[in-house]
């Protein structure tokens, strides 16, 4: 298994494996760059085919992140772990408290938080063992009434999102009348629609979970969509807030919307859609950027939170998602490249 030369290697500073023969923690923690500050990253548990796989995920994924924090405007960089195991038949104390201490070994480089396949009783075991943990909700976080759940501020983030898409695509700043598909109304998807439906917005959904859907009919008056049918829904805005690679050869041509913009992860199938997007003339809200308000939570909730503080953070995300459509029209570059060399710009600094 190759490292150093490691086709998504790309210079990460640090990576560390860690095997606990007492109990049977398989785990890897990746650094790719901490030139802003520390490696935050989440900590994923899933049961990988092979080690190839769980080193090819971590080292993807720690990168992602620090092209996450350098645009959220965070004094941090990238990082992440993975936990070689399935959580639901896998995952015991013993082996989250071994996490623990692996992430300690690392003093300070690495902030683990939570991810698929962990929450935030697993982060509060590994907390036993080290201090250097995000993603759960500090004393004055709690008295602020946050959790520790990130969702309601990546919401929040998207729908600040949304709203500078539509400015400067619809050049409107009234949401009233507004047409969103909002594909997966879970955690942030039901809390986007929220934002949406008090903004005056019309909501189309979808979801496989049958109640998710129902609930948005009975609370937004949405109107609910075949889970095949939502990205070619006529509307304004598409909200891909369910899976990753929606944005494909398949769904691209059948887009009606002018503006995709929403909280998945990775949504774009191949790098190469940016530019087809572009070129059907459809505003990309770049995943990474609008869906950075959980992130930016966890870092206000780990130096104490300040609410204020926080919103305003939040909302910035607006301003970022604006300088990037602004250049990107500007230098005829597609979104998703355009933001990241806005990160490279800063972490390269
Ligand atoms: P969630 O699991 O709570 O919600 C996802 C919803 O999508 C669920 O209701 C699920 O039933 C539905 N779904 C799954 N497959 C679907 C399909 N094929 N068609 C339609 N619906 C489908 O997850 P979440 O926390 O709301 O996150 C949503 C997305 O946003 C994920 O891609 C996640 O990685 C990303 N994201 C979340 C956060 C956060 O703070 N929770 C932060 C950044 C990014």
């Amino acid at each position: 298994m190759p490292v150093f030369t490691h086709p998504e290697f790309d210079s990460h500073e640090l990576i560390a494996f860690r095997h606990d023969r007492d109990s049977g923690l398989k785990a890897i923690i990746a650094v790719h760059n901490t030139r802003l500050g520390p490696g935050l990253g989440g900590c994923r548990m899933w049961p990988y085919a092979d080690e190839g796989e769980a080193l090819t995920d971590v080292l993807r994924l720690s990168r992602g992140m620090t092209y996450k924090a350098a645009l959220a405007g965070l004094p941090q960089g990238g990082g992440k772990s993975v936990i070689l195991g399935d959580p639901r038949r896998e995952k015991t104390e013993a082996m989250m408290r071994a996490m623990g201490r692996f992430v300690q070994t690392l003093s300070g480089k690495y902030i683990v938080a939570e991810d698929s396949g962990t929450n935030v009783d697993d982060i509060k075991l590994m907390a036993q063992e080290t201090s250097h943990v995000g993603g759960l909700a500090g004393e004055a976080a709690v008295k602020a009434g946050r959790t520790g759940d990130p969702s309601p501020a990546t919401a929040y983030g998207v729908f600040v999102g949304i709203k500078s898409a539509v400015s400067f695509k619809l050049k409107r700043e009234d949401l009233s009348g507004l047409r969103v598909a909002i594909q997966g109304v879970g955690n942030v998807g039901y809390r986007l629609a929220k934002h949406l439906h008090d903004a005056g917005a019309k909501l189309w959904v979808t979801d496989i979970y049958a109640p998710a859907v129902e609930r948005c009919v009975k609370d937004f008056g949405a109107i609910a969509v075949p889970m095949d049918a939502i990205h070619a829904v006529d509307v304004d805005v598409f909200a891909p807030c369910a899976l990753g690679a929606i944005l494909n050869d398949r769904t691209i041509p059948d887009l009606k919307a002018p503006i995709v913009a929403g909280a998945a992860n990775n949504q774009l199938a191949r790098p190469a859609h940016d530019r087809i997007l572009l070129d059907r003339k459809v505003l990309y809200a770049p995943d990474y950027v609008i869906n950075g308000g959980g992130i930016i939570e966890i870092y206000h909730e780990t130096v104490g939170y300040d609410h204020a503080k926080a919103h305003a953070h939040l909302d910035r995300i607006g301003d970022t998602l604006t300088s990037i459509f602004e250049r990107s029209e500007k230098e005829k570059h597609p979104t998703g490249a355009i933001a990241d060399r806005m990160a490279e710009e800063i972490f390269r600094k």
